[in-house]
C-alpha cells in the first residue's frame, strides 16, 4: 500500500484492465477491492449515480482508502432504455443464466425482430471518487458512447456487450477496437478524462 493507493470498487476484470491503463500515467496504485477482502455491495439504487456512490462508499468504509467506483451499462432504445442499470444482471433477471455470454444472448433474443435502424443504443458510465467513506463532496462524472446493437457477435476484445456494440463511425464493433482506441473513445475513457481533470483541479495525485 502506498500514499497513492486507490481502491477500485469493482470485481469486473474488464473494468480493471481499462482503469489500469487509464490511470497508469498518474502513478496511482489501483487495488481491486477483492484483493483487500471487500465483497460486492448491494446495488440497490435506481440510478447509475446512486449505485456508484453505494459501491465507492462501501469500499472506502471497509478499506479506509480513497475509492473509485464505476457504475455503467447499456441503454437500448427499442427496449425503452433497458437493461440500463441492470446490464450486468440482464440474463439472470430473466432466468436466462448469468455473465457476459448469457447477457449477450438475452439481449439478442429481446431484440429478435427489431430492424437495424431501430437498434440504437448507448453505453453510460458514471464514476464516483471518494477521499474517504464520509466524503461529503464526491467527484461525480458521467459520459456516454453511441452505437447500435448487432444481430450477431463480432470481435474478440473488450468485455460485456462489446461484441454486440457496433460503432458506425469506426465501422467495427467495440470488441474489434484495440484497447487504446476503446479507452480514447469510450464512455469510461471519456468519463475518466473528466475525473482526471477534476482531480488535477483539486491538486489530488498532482
Ligand atoms: P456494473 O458492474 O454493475 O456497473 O455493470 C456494468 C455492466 O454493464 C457490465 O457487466 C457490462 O455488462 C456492461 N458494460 C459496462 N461498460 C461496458 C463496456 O465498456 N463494454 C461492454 N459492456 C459494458
Amino acid at each position: 500500500m502506498s500514499a497513492s493507493s486507490l481502491v477500485l470498487a469493482s470485481g469486473n476484470a474488464g473494468k480493471l484492465r481499462e482503469f489500469s491503463h487509464l490511470l497508469a500515467p498518474l502513478g496511482i496504485d489501483l487495488i481491486p477491492q477483492g484483493q483487500l477482502g471487500v465483497s460486492d455491495a448491494d446495488e440497490t439504487g435506481l440510478t447509475f449515480v446512486e449505485n456508484a456512490l453505494i459501491k465507492a462508499r462501501h469500499a472506502a468504509l471497509v478499506t479506509g482508502l480513497p475509492a473509485l467506483a464505476d457504475d455503467s451499462g447499456i441503454e437500448v432504445d427499442a427496449l425503452g432504455g433497458e437493461p440500463g442499470i441492470y446490464s450486468a444482471r440482464f440474463a439472470s433477471r430473466q432466468q436466462q443464466g448469468q455473465g457476459d455470454v448469457d447477457n449477450n444472448t438475452a439481449l439478442l433474443a429481446a431484440l429478435e425482430n427489431v430492424p437495424e435502424i431501430e437498434r440504437t443504443a448507448r453505453y453510460w458510465c458514471v464514476l464516483v471518487y471518494l477521499r474517504h467513506a464520509a466524503d461529503s463532496v464526491p467527484i461525480i462524472v458521467q459520459a456516454s458512447w453511441e452505437g447500435r446493437v448487432l444481430n450477431t457477435p463480432d470481435g474478440e476484445g473488450g468485455f460485456g456487450y462489446d461484441p454486440l456494440f457496433w460503432l458506425p463511425e469506426q465501422g467495427m464493433s467495440a470488441a474489434s477496437l484495440d484497447a487504446a482506441t476503446k479507452n480514447r473513445l469510450s464512455h469510461r475513457g471519456r468519463a475518466m478524462q473528466q475525473l482526471l481533470d477534476a482531480l488535477s483541479e483539486r491538486r489530488e495525485y498532482a
